[in-house]
C-alpha cells in the first residue's frame, strides 16, 4: 500500500468532492461534507481550490429551509477536455470532448492506404492538431483502436488492416504529449461510451454492445467495469464459428460470424445478388455491383426486395447465436448493437432476438433487453474520451 501523504490526501480529497458535484450538482458545501464524510472546513478549501482552478462554479441559492440559503456549486463541463481517437474506420478520426461528453472539435485525416510507421505518424498528426488547437486544459487522451489491444499495458498488439504489430502505443504518446494516456479495443470503448454517456442508463444491467462495422466484436461491461480479457481478446466473437462449413474468412478458419454478418460480408452478398440478378433494385441504388455500398442495401432493403431482406435476416439470426452465447456467459443484460446496420430497424433486432430465444433458457433471454446503441457513430470518441474521465476523476464509475 501506498503511504497516505499529505499530497496525496489533498488529491484524494480534491477528487473525491469534485466527482460528488460531478454527479449531483448543484449542490451546497455542507451537502458535499454529508455525502463524502468530510468537514466543512476541508469542504470549503477543496471548493475554493477547484474554483480558482474553473472547474466549478457557484449558480446560485439553494430553497430556503429556513435559516440562511446555501450557495449551490456545479461542475463547469468546459473546464476541461479530454482528447478522444477513433482508429478503427476507414479514416483517423479524432476530437476534443469536454467532462459532459460533449463534442467540441472535431478532426477527421483520411488514411490513403497508410499503414505501419506511416499510419502511425498520422495519428501523431491528428492528435498535434487537436492540442494545438485549444487553450483549455486536457484531462488525457483516451483512443479506441482496432485488433488486440493490451489496455493494462497500453499495447497495440496486433491489428491487421494497419499492419501494426506490438506498438507501444501509451508510452509513445504519454512521451510526446505529456499527458495520461488510456487505451482500449473500439468494441470495449463503444460499451464503455453507451455506459457513460448513453441515453438510457440501467447501470444495474449488465451490458454488451455488438459493433457490427467492418469486423464484428463485442464490448462488455460487468459491474461498471469494462471487460478486457487477460491482457486481451473479451468479446472477440467475430471469429467464432456459427456456420458449419461456411465460407473461409480472412483468419484462416470458415464459417466465422464476420463471413455473415460484418458490412463487408451483407455488402459482398449483395453484390452477389446484383450480379446473378439483372432485374434486383439493387441495380437502381448503385451503378455496378461492384460499387454497391451499405447506404444501397439499406435502400434496397427498405425498399423491400426480398432477397436483400434475407440476407439482413441471416446475419440477424448469425448475430442471435452470438447472443445466445453471451447471454449463456452473462446472464441476463442489456444487448446493443451498433453500427451502420442500424438502417435495418427492429428486422434485424427481430432475427437476433428470435434466435436467442431459441438457443438459450427462455427466462434468461426474455429478460434481456435487444436494441441498438443511443450514441450513432461518434460512439468510439466518446467511449475513447470516457477511457480517460474516471481515472482521472480517481473512480472507475463516474
Ligand atoms: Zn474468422
Amino acid at each position: 500500500m501506498q503511504k497516505v501523504t499529505p499530497e496525496r490526501a489533498r488529491v484524494h480529497n480534491t477528487q473525491l468532492v469534485f466527482r460528488t458535484i460531478y454527479r449531483e450538482g448543484p449542490i451546497s458545501r455542507a451537502a458535499i461534507a454529508r455525502a463524502t464524510l468530510l468537514t466543512r472546513p476541508t469542504v470549503s478549501d477543496v471548493v475554493a481550490g477547484l474554483i480558482e482552478q474553473g472547474m466549478v462554479e457557484e449558480v446560485g441559492l439553494a430553497p430556503s429551509s429556513g435559516g440562511r440559503r446555501a450557495i449551490l456549486l456545479r461542475a463547469v463541463a468546459d473546464s476541461r477536455y479530454l482528447v478522444g481517437v477513433d482508429l478503427a474506420r476507414e479514416e483517423f478520426c479524432g476530437a476534443l470532448i469536454n467532462l459532459r461528453g460533449e463534442i467540441k472539435e472535431r478532426l477527421t485525416l483520411p488514411l490513403d492506404g497508410r499503414d505501419g510507421d506511416a499510419a502511425l505518424a498520422l495519428v501523431f498528426d491528428l492528435i498535434d492538431r487537436l492540442v494545438d488547437s485549444t487553450h483549455v486544459p486536457l484531462l488525457g487522451i483516451g483512443v479506441g483502436a482496432p485488433g488486440l489491444v493490451d489496455a493494462e499495458n497500453g499495447i497495440l498488439q496486433q491489428s491487421v488492416n494497419l499492419s501494426w504489430r506490438h506498438i507501444p502505443l501509451r508510452s509513445l504518446l504519454q512521451k510526446r504529449y505529456d499527458l495520461p494516456v488510456y487505451l482500449a479495443n473500439d468494441c470495449q470503448v463503444a460499451a464503455l461510451a453507451e455506459y457513460t454517456f448513453g441515453d438510457d442508463r440501467e447501470r444495474n444491467k449488465n451490458l454488451v454492445v455488438i459493433n457490427v462495422r467492418w469486423g464484428i466484436g463485442a464490448g462488455i461491461v460487468v459491474d461498471g467495469q469494462l471487460l478486457h480479457g487477460n491482457p486481451v481478446g473479451a468479446g472477440e466473437i467475430g471469429h467464432v464459428t456459427v456456420v458449419d462449413g461456411g465460407e473461409r474468412c480472412a483468419c484462416g478458419n470458415y464459417g466465422c460470424l464476420e463471413t455473415i454478418a460484418s458490412t463487408r460480408a451483407i455488402i459482398r452478398r449483395a453484390q452477389e445478388i446484383a450480379r446473378s440478378d439483372p432485374s434486383s433494385p439493387l441495380h437502381q441504388f448503385a451503378a455496378d455491383p461492384e460499387s454497391i455500398t451499405m447506404e444501397a442495401v439499406c435502400q434496397a432493403f427498405n425498399a423491400g426486395n426480398e432477397a436483400v431482406r434475407q440476407v439482413v435476416n441471416e446475419a440477424g439470426r448469425m448475430l442471435g447465436i452470438s447472443a445466445a452465447s453471451l447471454v449463456g456467459v452473462l446472464g441476463r443484460c442489456r444487448l446493443l448493437i451498433a453500427g451502420n446496420v442500424r438502417c435495418f430497424g427492429q428486422f434485424l433486432l427481430d432475427a437476433v432476438r428470435d434466435e436467442m430465444l431459441q438457443r438459450t433458457l427462455l427466462s434468461l433471454a426474455r429478460d434481456t433487453e435487444v436494441g441498438f446503441t443511443s450514441l450513432g457513430s461518434d460512439i468510439v470518441l466518446l467511449g475513447a474520451s470516457a477511457l480517460v474521465l474516471p481515472h482521472e476523476l480517481g473512480d472507475s464509475q463516474l
